[in-house]
């Protein structure tokens, strides 16, 4: 049996005649760049999150990038964030001049530990960006808390979290901007790159929506140097087929997890792996399903390649550890709780089209490597 990470196969041929037919609207209107498909999109995104304003661009790197843009983060400016995430949650701040200023992680969620937080807050921090890492929300209720008591927007890396929740209110409806990511792996993945912004602030919302067309708000007058970073006609229109079908493909990709909680639970596996945790707040959508073996995680996935399972690291080394992130002065050692998840972490395939049969003979198989390891 052969199960990879990812397969998009099968929901894209069920969607394929709607795509096509989306794709040939765009091509009859030369709607191309932004265009009434990424309009009727963006309203119905601010929907889904439930916000006011969500705005579509070329990136969840480019969702982040201009968030901190539209919050003036610049030069002699920190933000605090994770150490443990995708490389763009931090490459947008130092790329604007800024520092980022890494607070260790929570063990158990792998998200901020917000306990920590404030400790770091100086008089020039100029933004929080937590990251809600493989669709679960950080702690947001303590850290808005924080965000208030200091006057410190907070950022929101929701990349991989588009319908997750914290207490009923969905992603990027929690901070000042929200930054998403269509990423054809993400759960709301177009056909290529693709992102939006998401905010409840007017006057945030006229600055995005300017900073994505090079800063202008009226053609050929510059307010600020904003990016080329517009989403295309064209993955608006594939995107808006898919919107419909997201909360169900959240409840499969739920319902798996689920599923696999039980099997490794029954088969008594959990003395050698941990297994994800969802908060009783939170409400997780599962962009991974990510296990915690501590020892011999580079063995298991040998083992589990060898059996034809694909998997992955999310992520191999912490960002403070990258080679140009040096100048920051980080060492190994620093922030411990995301060097031992680094080491430790592994994500297995969780997208809603697979099948109980699978996930059975995954967790077979990673039985039969800690029978063979004892
Ligand atoms: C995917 C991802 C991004 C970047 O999104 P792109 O669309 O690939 O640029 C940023 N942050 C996190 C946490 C991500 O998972």
């Amino acid at each position: 049996m052969k199960v990879p990470l990812l397969d998009l196969k099968e929901q894209n041929d069920a969607l394929r005649p709607e795509i096509e037919a989306a794709l040939g609207r765009v091509l009859d209107t030369n709607g191309f760049i932004l265009g009434s498909e990424v309009a009727e999109l963006e309203c119905e995104l601010a929907g889904y999150c439930g916000v006011k304003y969500a705005i579509g661009c070329a990136s969840g790197s480019d969702a982040i990038l201009l968030a901190l843009m539209a919050l003036d983060v610049g030069p002699g400016d920190e933000v605090i964030t994770t150490p443990y995430s995708f490389f763009a949650t931090v490459s947008a701040i130092t790329r604007l001049g800024a520092t980022a200023v890494f607070v260790d992680i929570d063990p158990v969620t792998y998200n901020l530990d917000v306990g920590q937080v404030e400790a770091r807050i100086k008089a020039n921090t100029k933004a929080i960006e937590p990251v809600h890492l493989y669709g679960q929300c950080a702690d947001m209720a303590a850290l808005r808390e924080i965000s208030r008591r200091h006057g410190i927007p907070l950022v929101e890396d929701a990349a991989q979290a588009i319908g997750a929740e914290e207490d009923g209110v969905r992603a990027g409806a929690m901070g000042a901007i929200g930054a998403f990511s269509f990423y054809p792996s993400k759960n709301l993945g177009g056909m290529g790159d693709g992102g939006f912004m998401t905010t409840n602030d007017e006057d945030l919302a006229k600055k995005l929506l300017a900073l994505r067309v090079h800063g202008s708000d009226v053609k050929y007058y510059h307010k600020y140097v904003g990016l080329n970073s517009r989403l295309d006609g064209f993955q608006g229109a594939v995107l808006r087929v898919k919107l419909p079908h997201l909360d169900r493909w959240t409840e499969m990709r739920r319902a798996n997890a689920e599923r696999y909680n039980e099997l490794f639970t029954d088969r008594g596996l959990t003395e050698q792996i941990a297994l994800p945790v969802e908060r009783p707040s939170a409400k997780h959508i599962y962009n991974q399903y990510v296990i915690r073996v501590a020892g011999h995680r580079d063995e298991l996935r040998g083992f589990l390649t060898e059996k034809g399972v694909g998997t992955d690291i999310y992520y191999p080394v912490p960002l403070h550890l990258q080679e140009c992130f040096a100048y920051l002065g980080y060492r190994a050692g620093n922030l411990p709780e995301a060097e031992r998840a680094a080491r430790e972490t592994l994500a297995l395939p969780i997208y809603p089209e697979l099948t109980a049969e699978q996930q059975c003979f995954i967790v077979d198989s990673i039985g039969e490597f800690f029978e063979q390891n004892r």
